[in-house]
């Protein structure tokens, strides 16, 4: 039985993720991803995948990053493009 980082729903299937040397608890995805996932500086959504970083700015996107003047950022839909 563990308790979630999180929400603190005991739960008798958590699992933990260790991330830069804090170890937390979780009772489900979600609640890792709404704990520690970072966020788009541009539209604060929640970065689930690699994201776009220019040193400690964070974007979901290459869009993002070029909206807020990031224009050297790129992703694969941007590097690809003819
Ligand atoms: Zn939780
Ligand atoms: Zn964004």
């Amino acid at each position: 039985m563990g308790t979630c980082s999180n929400c603190g729903n005991k739960y008798d299937a958590t699992f933990r993720v260790e991330m830069r040397d804090e170890c937390y608890e979780f009772d489900c995805f979600e609640c890792a991803i709404n704990m520690l996932a970072p966020k788009c500086s541009h539209c604060q959504t929640r970065i689930i995948g690699h994201g776009v970083q220019d040193g400690y700015d964070m974007y979901c996107s290459a869009h993002c990053a070029r909206l807020e003047g990031r224009r050297e950022l790129q992703d694969r839909a941007t590097a690809f493009a003819p």
